[in-house]
């Protein structure tokens, strides 16, 4: 049990994860932009146990308080409610840059926004950086190579992005973010460390994010039909969430400044991962004795400039960091059931 010694808690003071003890040269203050997210939650819970300070912002539009609640209180962190489009003035030794909306459905719902949170949002936290002196990393993305042309995806390839499409206010937000990130890191000697993420997974998605594999075990868990845009031959490689949080601040630790892929090339068709997903479903509603209803597929339009094929090369990421993942997308899926299910339970 810890406690803040001026204050009284009725009931005691709060439990807290078990966090390290670091000597004031170890110990770095670090911000997390998009905190309250999936990936920036789990990025935060790990910085936490390892001792530092953290300072989340958030401006909640995908996120939610609650995927940090269990901090709310630690002398170690801080949460503020503020839009990276706007300046903030803070002091702090390291910047993990990742406020962005990452689902299709959101980003898409916006897009404008979506560009200024890309170009802007980038721009100041940028400029903090430059600022306070403090070592900058991106959260960039797999859609800078667009629709591939080549096969996997390594960091040299420049990409094939539809600039006018719906997707490109994403897209382009982020090749603009990465455009402006070694623009910076020339022209001011700001110290830069860009990930390009591929597909993510993990407890803490959104209910209602969108993205396949939140889709699909919802409406697994519901007996509705799982639906696949086109005819589900599309590929996407699905990382497990605390593999990325390991890349991410091997990334950040690292000397390396260029572009490193971190994803798992695990790669599946959308229609091979939905039977994957109903059929996880049903084992982990049989472990607790509830039939429930089985899903079928359901095939609608295919959605525009919809990537075909993708798949990470990651062996800069092996070399440079010495990082490769460790979760079967298989084995993360059972947690992100479970998690699914314990929320459909709570509500
Ligand atoms: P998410 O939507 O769960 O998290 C994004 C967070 O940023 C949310 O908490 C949201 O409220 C916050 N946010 C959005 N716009 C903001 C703004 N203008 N100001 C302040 N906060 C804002 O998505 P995620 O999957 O956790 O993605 C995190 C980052 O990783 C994003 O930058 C995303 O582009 C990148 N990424 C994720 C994936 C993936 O598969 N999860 C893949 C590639 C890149
Ligand atoms: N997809 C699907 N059904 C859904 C959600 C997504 O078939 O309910 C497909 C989508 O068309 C794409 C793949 O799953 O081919 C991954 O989509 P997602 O939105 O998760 O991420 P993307 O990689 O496209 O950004």
């Amino acid at each position: 049990r810890r406690s803040n010694s001026s204050v009284v808690y009725p009931g005691g003071p709060p439990e807290f994860p078990p966090v390290k003890k670091l000597n004031p040269l170890q110990k770095k203050r670090i911000l997390v932009s998009g905190g309250a997210g999936f990936v920036g939650s789990h990025l935060v819970d790990r910085l936490m146990l390892m001792g530092h300070d953290v300072i989340a912002i958030d401006n909640y539009f995908t996120g939610s308080k609650m995927n940090l609640a269990h901090w709310f209180g630690h002398p170690n962190f801080e949460m503020i409610r503020h839009d990276v489009v706007d300046p903030i003035m803070l002091e702090v030794d390291q910047i993990y840059h990742l406020a962005c909306p990452a689902s299709p459905v959101h980003y898409q719902a916006n897009p404008v926004k979506t560009l200024k949170t890309g170009f802007f949002g980038t721009y100041n936290m940028l400029g903090l950086a430059k600022r306070v002196k403090a070592r900058f990393l991106l959260t960039s993305t797999s859609e800078v190579y667009g629709d591939p042309e080549e096969h996997p995806q390594k960091e040299t390839y420049w990409g094939h992005v539809n600039c006018i499409g719906p997707r490109a206010c994403y897209d382009e937000g982020k090749r603009v973010a990465e455009a402006l990130t070694y623009s910076y890191a020339r022209q001011d000697g700001v110290d830069v460390r860009v990930a390009r993420i591929f597909n993510t997974f993990g407890p803490r998605m959104n209910w209602h994010d969108g993205r396949v594999v939140s889709n699909f075990i919802v409406q697994a868990l519901k007996g509705d039909d799982i639906t696949i845009y086109g005819d589900g031959s599309a590929t996407r490689s699905f990382q497990y969430v605390h593999d990325l949080v390991d890349g991410l601040i091997a990334l950040m630790e690292s000397d390396y400044t260029d572009p490193v892929n971190l994803g798992n090339p695990e790669e599946y068709t959308i229609k091979e991962f939905a039977d994957m997903i109903v059929e996880l479903v049903n084992e982990h509603r049989a472990r607790y004795g509830d039939a429930g209803k089985t899903s079928t597929v359901t095939y609608l339009p295919a959605v525009a400039d919809d990537p075909q094929r993708r798949k990470p090369d990651t062996t800069r990421a092996k070399e440079v960091l010495g990082w490769a993942p460790q979760w079967a997308a298989v084995d993360g899926l059972k947690e992100t059931v479970a998690y699914f299910y314990q929320m459909m339970h709570q509500h």
